[in-house]
């Protein structure tokens, strides 16, 4: 076998050269070994063909960088697969133009996405209680997923013998054909059909997982949700997904969707608070104060202030939420003021009262100016 040559060499740059360079002079040499130009000549085809598997690697940042470290012999075989480069299809138009850079971007993305060593990512809903946001919280929940299998350990094989290499992809799990388009050789990786992918062949399958390696099963996963999280955050379990088929490369990883319980009179706006509050006429007409049970524990004392109306609001800041995005404290709780009428009157209170409703009345205003100032202020005047 003739030993390969160096990219910059072939390229004709220096080690040390700009991309533009690289592409610059890819291009002229390009030009001038095209198959078009140089029909029926061999030499011509296989420089042409040099040409552009060095530029693919040199004009890739992250290939150059490891060819820069390794060379020639890099770990873990050719970037382009176990056949190494096949040459794409290139027109010599595109040399003069710059259409050749975006068949060269796809070569590694292609080669990389074919790779199935992952297994497949799972999602899970998941409720937690309103106080969760305020203090954060450990919870535990069970699901039932395939695992790698307990009693083959994920083998697949029922014996520690009962596994062989696949022979129609020697058990890479893929297998490469070249396809012609005109005078071009271009190489398309898939997966092996006889092992589907696996590289292996169970020769004496699990009887439990039936040779899959996997199996459904239930388990336990325990995590914790962080204060201030919001509904529909997700929390990222790394490894707890799908095992990968055929026991080779890492799990997939479990995403606990949240969604927050409602509470009982809290509404959530980010890490502000809201709520209604009904109180009596008596009570927005002398002012009071009200303590209720809180999220963080200590009571909330809402004061309303003489001659409150309903439609006011009153803000108290500092006993909302945790805010998760800048640590600036806890935001507010906005209380609205409500008008609770009773349902119905007895007749003694309805006595008592009617004895005030002249009193009651506003101010000095007649009903007609009354009137008048409410449309004014309906208006925006
Ligand atoms: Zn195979
Ligand atoms: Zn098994």
């Amino acid at each position: 076998m003739v030993s390969k040559r160096d990219y910059y060499e072939v390229l004709d740059v220096s080690r040390g050269a700009t991309d533009s360079e690289i592409k610059k002079s890819f291009r002229s040499l390009a030009r001038k070994y095209h198959p078009d130009k140089n029909p029926d000549d061999a030499n011509a085809e296989n420089k042409f063909k040099e040409l552009q598997e060095a530029y693919a690697i040199l004009s890739s940042p992250e290939e150059r960088s490891k060819y820069d470290t390794y060379g020639h012999n890099r770990p873990g075989g050719s970037p382009f697969g176990p056949g190494g480069f096949q040459g794409v299809n290139i027109n010599i138009d595109d040399l003069f133009g710059g259409g050749f850079e975006s068949i060269f971007g796809q070569i590694f993305g292609n080669s990389r996405s074919s790779r199935r060593n992952r297994g497949e990512d799972l999602l899970v809903r998941h409720i937690v209680p309103f106080q969760a946001i305020m203090e954060g919280h450990d919870d535990e929940l069970e699901i039932e997923a395939l695992n790698s299998c307990i009693k083959c350990n994920g083998s697949g094989s029922a014996d520690s013998g009962g596994t062989k290499a696949c022979p129609s992809c020697n058990g890479r799990g893929r297998v490469q054909r070249i396809e012609r388009v005109g005078p071009f050789a271009q190489q398309v990786v898939s997966d092996c059909a006889t092992c589907s992918g696996n590289g292996v062949i169970v020769t004496n399958p699990c009887k439990y997982c039936e040779g899959e390696g996997r199996s459904y099963q239930t388990k336990k996963i325990k995590f914790s949700v962080p204060s201030g999280i919001s509904n529909g955050n997700r929390i990222k379990i790394t490894g707890q997904g799908e095992p990968p088929r055929g026991n080779k490369g890492d799990n997939g990883n479990l995403y606990i969707e949240i969604e927050i319980e409602e509470h009982p009179w809290f509404e959530r706006d980010d890490s502000d608070i809201l709520m209604a509050l009904p109180l009596n006429y008596i009570d927005l007409l002398l002012g009071t104060t009200i303590e209720i049970p809180h999220i963080d524990g200590k009571n909330l004392k809402i004061k309303i202030p003489p001659v409150s109306k309903p439609g006011d609001t009153i803000t108290i800041s500092g006993r909302g939420l945790p805010n998760i995005r800048s640590s600036r404290g806890r935001g507010s709780v906005t209380v609205l003021l409500k008008l609770d009428m009773p349902s119905k009157i007895s007749k003694s209170l309805k006595k008592k009262i009617e004895i005030l409703r002249d009193e009651i009345s506003n101010d000095s205003l007649t009903l007609e100016e009354n009137i008048i100032k409410e449309a004014r202020k309906r208006r925006g005047k």
